[in-house]
């Protein structure tokens, strides 16, 4: 049997365009021939981003031709494409220039209407993942593991830049490092500080915990802190507690904390 995947684009005034996007033949069903490849799910995603790129930029043009002022066309002044790299692909977008309108007097003679919308040549889907990947993997893995799965050719050097560039993005937006003081007020000098309160007990204690099916077992580790007097409210005997327990489940050579 045959299969021919097409991709329909309707526009807002109801016209549609359809495009074909693959045609694959299975004759005989096994293991290997069972639904989509990943070679051919690749060709299916980059046919369909080309197509999908190539309407949305056209209708964006469309709606930009004409001057908002005065309704006159854009002369235009040079073609021209630009390429972007996104998650499923590279693909190429109209990045036409157009001359400004006679009606306005202020501004560039000149001007590319893509520009109002187009913000770097890699999308930020593929920077996103780019960024995470390199993050927790050496850069040369991070690009073999994008080729791998997704239809474009990573780079590591690429992969690299585009970490450092937007961990210093990042950076920027954080802004100045602020400086964190432990107290609001001067430090005291040690000889005009106030006596101090009494002396704390601290108790730390743990032990094991069989649950009822004697699987795994709990590990629970128990503190408590006990104050023996404040001195400005003069008690006695106040008690300040604190009681942390850490459960650690341990079964079958797995271990999880909480
Ligand atoms: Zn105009």
């Amino acid at each position: 049997m045959k299969f021919r995947v097409e991709v329909v684009c309707i526009s807002d005034a109801g016209h549609e365009q359809r495009c074909g996007v693959l045609e694959m033949e299975r004759r005989q069903l096994a293991m290997e021939t069972l639904g989509l490849t990943l070679c051919e799910s690749k060709a299916v995603l980059v046919s369909l981003q080309d197509f999908m790129v190539a309407q949305q930029a056209g209708e964006d043009l469309n709606q930009r031709r004409c001057c908002p002022d005065c309704g006159d066309r854009h002369p235009a002044k040079g073609g021209g494409v630009i390429e972007v790299k996104t998650l499923l692909g590279a693909v190429e977008v109209a990045n036409s220039r157009w001359n400004r309108c006679s009606c306005q007097q202020n501004g560039p003679k000149t001007f590319r209407p893509a520009s109002a919308w187009l913000r770097g040549t890699t999308s930020p889907e593929l920077l996103y993942l780019e960024t995470k990947w390199a993050s927790l993997i050496p850069f040369a893995k991070a690009a073999e593991l994008l080729g791998d799965v997704l239809p474009i050719e990573a780079n590591h050097d690429t992969v690299r830049q585009h970490l450092q560039s937007t961990a210093q993005r990042m950076e920027d937006e954080l802004g100045d490092e602020r400086q964190l003081y432990l107290f609001d007020s001067e430090p005291i000098e040690p000889q005009d500080q106030p006596p101090p309160d009494g002396p704390i007990t601290v108790g730390i204690d743990g032990g094991y915990v069989r649950p009822a099916h004697k699987e795994g077992f709990f590990e629970v580790i128990a503190g408590r802190s006990v104050l023996a007097f404040r001195r400005a409210a003069e008690d006695a005997v106040s008690r300040s507690a604190s009681v942390t327990c850490r459960l650690t489940i341990r079964s079958r050579g797995v271990d999880s904390g909480s």
